[in-house]
């Protein structure tokens, strides 16, 4: 049995969690603007755009509003349906978002010997019938739009366009990636579904590791991952700002540890998990000077040995000169080094962050970010070759 996971349907990228950290805003703002759907039903219908990039939690916050405001409405007797349609996954066809949301409501309902239109009709009787609204998320809408034009959306948007006195019974949200394609749609499209917008930025370092803890303690059992590696995890993901990115990379590294019969993750697994999705940069690294060879060699050997993720500067020089010393070179004075440590740091090898304002002294912290076994072994090939050792 596994030692390391409690629970690894945690990280699958469908698992719904109930706490979305940092998130609370935009679920509020959702909430606040269907409040009126179950306060008042069949008086109004809403389209909200929402638009954020990769792994901003897009997807998962619509899904948890669609949970929470069909509770709401069962709490209050009103009948009200989410459909959460992936548009990538039907490969934008206009017919299968309306099948989607036509099964909310008839579950089973054949997707054969109905156009579009006539399923659309049958979907407006259906919830007339039921007494129901039905929201319909478009995940990733840009594939909708790329394959049917904004043909779909100009349907949906405007289904209560020519009633004046029917019940409201359709409302939209339409989530996108990026703003060019809803800039690229008609004017009248394009308002309507404009009418609230809600904006996902990219997460923070904090808040992805805020994020990250949340996974730990529901998948992980304790004492499987210490917290200054879960904030390596956040680190190594911050330049994206992608929760999804920062998600998989802590699975990774716990199946990493996990099938080395390990009983935690180690900042190594981390970086040998971050490789499988980023590469060493090979030709990158073989092609440095040999003096930044022999940095990375301490760097690698060092944290072949310590389970810390990052090291002190003061660290990294001791080890530099014992390198230099076997290697027959001589070694660099310190702003050399620093130099040296600088573009590495630059070509995104290895990261170079001055101490936070609790720490005393001023030290530069060094964290390595591709395996340093494998660092290792390269680099003592390499400079092997070079200075015939
Ligand atoms: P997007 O749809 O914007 O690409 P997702 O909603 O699919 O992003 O989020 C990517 C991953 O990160 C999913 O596993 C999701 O559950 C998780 N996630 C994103 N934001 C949060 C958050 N605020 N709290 C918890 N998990 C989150
Ligand atoms: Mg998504």
């Amino acid at each position: 049995m596994g030692r390391l996971f409690r629970d690894e349907s945690v990280f699958d990228i469908e698992y719904v969690p109930e706490r979305l950290p940092h998130r609370g805003k935009q679920l509020e703002e959702l909430m606040n603007v269907f409040a009126p759907i179950v306060e008042q039903p069949g008086r109004i219908a809403r389209r909200v755009l929402v638009i954020g990039d990769i792994g901003t939690g897009k997807t998962v916050t619509t899904k948890r509003f669609g949970q929470l405001i069909e509770e709401e409405a069962r709490k209050r007797g009103v009948r009200v349906f989410y459909a959460h349609v992936n548009c990538q996954r039907l490969r934008g066809s206009f017919f299968h978002v309306l099948l989607t949301a036509m099964r909310r409501l008839r579950p089973g309902f054949p997707d054969r010997g109905y156009a579009p239109h006539e399923l659309f009709m049958s979907l407006m009787n259906a919830l007339d019938e039921e007494d129901a609204h039905i929201i319909i998320t478009l995940d990733d809408a840009e594939a909708l739009i790329k394959k049917d034009g904004s043909g779909p959306l100009y349907d949906l948007s405007r289904a209560h366009e020519d009633q004046l006195e029917g019940r409201r019974r359709l409302s939209l949200i339409c989530v996108v990636r990026d703003r060019k394609k809803i800039d690229a749609l008609n004017e009248a499209t394009k308002s309507t579904l404009m009418e609230y917008v809600i904006c996902m930025p990219k997460y923070t370092e904090d808040q992805l590791f805020d994020i990250l803890a949340d996974r730990v303690r529901l998948g992980f059992y304790e004492e499987a991952i210490r917290e200054d590696v879960v904030r390596f995890v956040a680190r190594l993901s911050a330049e994206r700002g992608d929760a999804r990115f920062a998600i998989e990379l802590l699975w990774r590294a716990g199946k990493l540890a996990e099938s080395e019969g390990k009983r935690e993750v180690m900042p190594e697994h981390v970086r040998k998990a971050l490789m499988r999705v980023w590469p060493i940069p090979r030709d990158v690294v073989i092609g440095l000077p040999t003096q930044a060879k022999l940095i990375l060699l301490a760097l690698a050997r060092e944290f072949q040995m310590t389970d810390e993720p990052y090291l002190r500067m003061g660290e990294l020089k001791d080890t530099y000169r014992a390198i230099c010393e076997e290697f027959g070179v001589r070694p660099l004075r310190h702003t050399q080094i620093w130099k040296y440590v600088r573009e590495l740091a630059d070509r995104g090898v290895i990261s170079a962050e001055p101490s936070g304002p609790g720490t005393r002294g001023r030290t530069t912290f060094i964290g390595l970010r591709v395996p340093a076994e494998e660092l290792r072994k390269m680099m003592e090939e390499e400079l092997s070759k070079e200075l015939g050792v």
